[in-house]
């Protein structure tokens, strides 16, 4: 079932992605040389707690940590370790989810750390233009898979792949709510949209093939030909005048 939010329940998001925003912020300034993933891990959870929030990823599906960290060829859904520390040239995908008052938020970023190459500074700015044209068909009666169109065109105009095993979602008062947005399809096709629907968008590009595997640790994705990947995600509203993104300060 998709939920159409009220404006009390879409307040209590705005709150939550707020804190989102502002905990990746944190992350971004923290990344660099040296620094490990679990370092990063505890930046966002003292800060989402400071402000009387929870993680929301934390003791998902037995998930332990407050961030899905995801270095160079993983995908997402990386795990927090202070056995991975940060070199110059890597990219790192911060993934973050906050619940207030039993509404969540979900955003993610691709961060550089220090000079990455053209190449990589290409796959990210890809990746977020394609989020953004993806946000861009938030309209009421757009069709859903206006929105993964958006993304695939895009990507692929590129020379990008698009990850299809792993999508975008509606999000309220549980993470992962219906429907499902893949980041591909066909425009004018998929379920009609509607003001009130919240959704997070969250293309997942690789400069390699579309292929992943899951590491033995059960959680990290990985490019299966071990190229880099890109993950940019927003929360955002559909409004009678199109989206709101509620993932940015
Ligand atoms: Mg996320
Ligand atoms: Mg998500």
């Amino acid at each position: 079932m998709v939920t159409i939010k009220s404006r009390e329940e879409i307040e209590k998001m705005r709150r939550a992605c707020k804190v989102v925003a502002e905990t990746l912020l944190k992350v971004k300034e923290n990344v660099s040389p040296g620094v490990s993933t679990l370092d990063l891990d505890k930046i966002a959870e003292e800060h989402i707690r400071s402000q009387g929030l929870l993680p929301a990823f934390k003791g998902y599906l037995g998930f332990k940590h407050t961030l899905c960290t995801s270095i160079n060829e993983e995908i997402v859904h990386g795990i927090p370790s202070k056995k991975r520390v940060l070199e110059a040239g890597d990219i790192l995908s911060v993934d973050c989810g906050a619940i207030y008052e039993g509404y969540y938020g979900d955003s993610a970023r691709t961060i550089p750390c220090g000079e990455v190459s053209k190449e990589t500074q290409r796959l990210l700015q890809v990746t977020e233009e394609s989020l953004a044209l993806g946000i861009e068909k938030m309209h009421p009666n757009h069709r859903l898979f206006d929105i993964g169109a958006a993304i695939q065109n895009h990507a692929e105009s590129h020379g990008l792949s698009v990850v299809k095993e792993y999508v975008g979602h509606g999000i309220g008062q549980a993470l992962h709510e219906e429907p499902q947005v893949p980041n591909y399809g066909m425009p004018g096709t998929g379920m009609r949209l509607r003001a009130g629907m919240v959704l997070a968008i969250e293309p997942m590009l690789n400069m390699g093939s579309e292929e992943t595997k899951v590491l033995e640790d059960g959680w990290t994705v990985v490019t299966l030909d071990g190229a880099l990947s890109a993950h940019f995600e927003d929360s955002a509203v559909i409004t009678e005048n199109g989206p709101v993104i509620l993932t940015r300060i």
